[in-house]
């Protein structure tokens, strides 16, 4: 297996990315603000991200003191590991608040800014890897619950653009087209983080704490474990034994 992505390598990204991360605010900046009653509703999952934007969302998490930092691991590896058999809200949602929310991802941005028959092209493909992702555990004996499986975030039409702003589809694809390309700048990362980790955040966070084949195999067993038996032992003795990764 080639190299994965380690705490080192995070840390050497994160401190060379000062100029795309720069870069990535002010793509950013094209997508206008907005309004909304703030129930972030948007906020039931964690949105995909380019390896650009993982990194300035880690970057962020290193600003935090040690312990809050260590609440926040545990909450994403909890997201990483338990996503398949609930409905796990975004592990930067805390009260009503987005813990990160100048770094917020593409995805939050561009909520309830699709059209609605794009964002029903994007729930569709959403569900078709849901299906995959089904039978994949269907075939190690694992029956994900079908709440979980069906859940989609449901498209939004209260989020409204400020006065005399303009957004449409059309813009929204070029600018995520601008911010893959940006994030292309990290070569083989950015590429692994697409492949192995599928634009998963919390898997990579998962990985840095517990090792990219042991997280794996510890979701398998974890969501074994509750799905067949109904125990979270492993679960919480796992969640205990995350550490501050950048310490
Ligand atoms: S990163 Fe923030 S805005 Fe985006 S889904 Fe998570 S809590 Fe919501």
């Amino acid at each position: 297996m080639s190299v994965m992505i380690s705490t080192i390598i995070i840390k050497e990204l994160v401190k060379s990315s000062e100029h795309q991360i720069k870069e990535l605010g002010k793509i950013y900046s094209l997508i206008p603000a907005t309004r909304c009653k703030r129930r972030a509703e948007c906020c039931s999952l964690l949105p995909d991200a380019t390896l650009l934007e993982a990194l300035s969302a880690l970057k962020c998490l290193m600003t935090f003191t040690v312990n809050r930092r260590i609440k926040l691991l545990q909450k994403i590896a909890y997201y990483f590991f338990m996503n398949p058999v609930e409905v796990v809200s975004c592990p930067f949602l805390e009260d009503n608040d987005c813990l990160i929310y100048s770094h917020r991802f593409f995805g939050c941005r561009a909520y309830g800014l699709w059209s609605g028959k794009y964002y029903e092209n994007l729930s569709g493909k959403s569900r078709h890897a849901k299906t995959f992702i089904r039978k994949q555990w269907g075939r190690s004996g694992i029956s994900l619950p079908t709440a979980v499986m069906d859940f989609h975030v449901p498209y939004c039409s209260n989020v409204k653009v400020g006065k005399n702003k303009f957004i449409d589809d059309q813009m929204l694809l070029n600018i995520s087209d601008r911010i893959e390309t940006l994030s292309q700048h990290f070569g083989q990362w950015d590429q692994m983080f697409r492949q192995m980790y599928f634009s998963d955040l919390s898997f990579l966070v998962a990985s840095l704490i517990y090792g990219f084949p042991e997280s794996v195999r510890l979701k398998f067993t974890i969501v074994s474990d509750v799905v067949k038996r109904g125990i979270r032992e492993k679960l919480d003795k796992t969640l205990l034994e995350a550490y501050d990764i950048f310490s």
